[in-house]
């Protein structure tokens, strides 16, 4: 899942603009309390001030606690580019010495986000955290020093030192009029492109990562508390819709750490126990086990093992009849039907076990060839055939628990199996 395909957009149509819906609502937001500023009361406006520090607090904890050093990086530089913009920054006159601060700043802010988004999480008390730390730390250290400069440096070499840094970061790059009056750099604005598009091309290839639509949400409000440098109480509300945009996605991520299983993005096991709560007094659960799963395994190593597994689960998702599809553990897959009885859900089952059947699982070398040709040549991907077994039970008085359901239906998949596999026993 590497390259943008019809189906990929197909499905990015539907789920990009889910996956910004809080983003979006953030900046919305932000834009109507700019627009109305005269009628946010006082004593909020007092407040706005502190606000994206308190998010950006709030969502770099849950990012530590959960490992994900991005966000912690992400959310202080929102507060750092906020308390230079109300502080050092804010008032932006050409030649005044917060100026370069706010240019510099606005160059890494989305070159950072983006480097955060390719690089692999580390986690932040590794060896890899702790030079990203000293690397961020710099960073923000030179460019907060670059503004406030002339305060503890020699004066005129200071102003030199800005005087050229803003001539280079002032370099006219867009036609004017090509958009509207803004005090952004334009070489600032076209890394800001640049890292949008980056950002909506990892949506649809990743499927809406939380991550990624709320880093963008959080370049797009940040770009925005840029524009309005000056306005401090612009920039305070358009800071607070950056760090709300990465606070949710914060929690979102966490959530899906919870409920989605990492390797074939189905709802986990915790998912399946959420969901069989709210199951009624009509249902039935049918267990799935992958055929001579072991067999992939030893024969042609665990990746491919994985990739197996990647295939079964993205058919199950598909499954009809109103199906849920959860990853139960290991090679073991549970689809729950609710307010259906065993034989309502068995066509389902039977129709997924078949397109399992038929998807003709093509093993790819690592060393594959790029090219179709080539590929050809060299006797391309060998075909193996993917089966699996399904068991399905219903509830009644016999089984009058998910859990007795359950269990019925894993002794029903062991009939499945002694029958011959790359069936459906009930
Ligand atoms: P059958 O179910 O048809 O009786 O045979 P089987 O070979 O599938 O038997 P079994 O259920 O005992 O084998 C399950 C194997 O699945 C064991 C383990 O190595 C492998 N497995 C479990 N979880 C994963 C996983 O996440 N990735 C990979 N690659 N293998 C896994
Ligand atoms: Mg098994
Ligand atoms: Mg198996």
């Amino acid at each position: 899942m590497t390259a943008i395909t019809a189906d990929n957009l197909g499905r990015a149509a539907i789920r990009l603009p889910m996956a910004m819906f809080w983003p979006a609502l953030f900046l919305a937001a932000a834009w109507g309390a700019t627009a109305y500023a005269e009628r946010v009361p006082q004593v909020v406006q007092g407040l706005l001030i502190y606000l994206p520090h308190a998010i950006s607090l709030v969502g770099a904890v849950i990012g530590w606690r959960f490992n994900r050093s991005r966000l912690v990086f992400s959310l202080a530089a929102v507060s750092i580019g906020h308390w230079m913009m109300t502080g050092p920054a804010s008032s932006i006159r050409p030649g005044s010495s917060g100026e370069i601060g706010y240019m510099a700043y606005a160059l890494l802010f989305p070159a950072g986000l983006m480097v955060l988004s390719v690089l692999k999480e580390r986690g932040l008390l590794t060896r890899h955290g702790v030079t990203r730390t000293a690397i961020f730390a710099g960073l923000s250290a030179a460019v907060l020093a670059l503004a406030a400069a002339e305060q503890w440096l020699v004066r005129d070499i200071a102003a030199n030192v800005q005087a050229v840094a803003v001539q280079w970061l002032s370099v006219p790059m867009i036609p004017s009029g090509w958009i509207p009056e803004t005090g952004i750099p334009d070489l600032a604005i076209i890394v800001f492109v640049a890292t949008t598009a980056y950002f909506i091309m990892r949506l649809i290839v990743l499927g809406n990562p939380p991550l990624e639509s709320g880093a963008l949400g959080g370049l797009i409000a940040g770009g925005m508390a840029l524009h309005f440098a000056g306005n401090i109480q612009a920039v305070s509300v358009f800071f607070t819709a950056a760090a709300g945009s990465m606070l949710i996605a914060a929690i979102q991520d966490g959530y899906r750490l919870a409920f989605v299983d990492e390797l074939t993005g189905l709802p986990a096991r915790r998912a399946l126990m959420m969901e069989t709560m709210k199951l009624g007094h009509r249902y039935a659960i049918a267990m799935l086990d992958v055929d001579h799963f072991k067999k992939f395994n030893d024969t042609y190593g665990h990746d491919i093992g994985d990739q197996v597994l990647r295939m079964v689960a993205s058919r199950m998702a598909r499954v009809s009849g109103g199906g849920k599809s959860f990853r139960y553990g290991g090679e073991e897959f549970t689809v729950v039907f609710p307010g259906k009885v065993t034989e309502e859900a068995l066509p389902h089952l039977d129709a997924l076990r078949q397109s399992i059947e038929d998807s003709g699982f093509v093993i790819r070398a690592k060393d594959r060839a790029k090219t179709k040709k080539a590929q050809k040549k060299t006797g391309g991907g060998k075909r193996v055939s993917v089966t699996i077994s399904i068991g399905v039970s219903e509830r009644s008085d016999k089984h009058p628990t998910p859990e007795t359901v359950t269990k019925a239906a894993d002794e029903a998949l062991y009939r499945a199996k002694k029958g011959g596999r790359n069936r459906v026993a009930k």
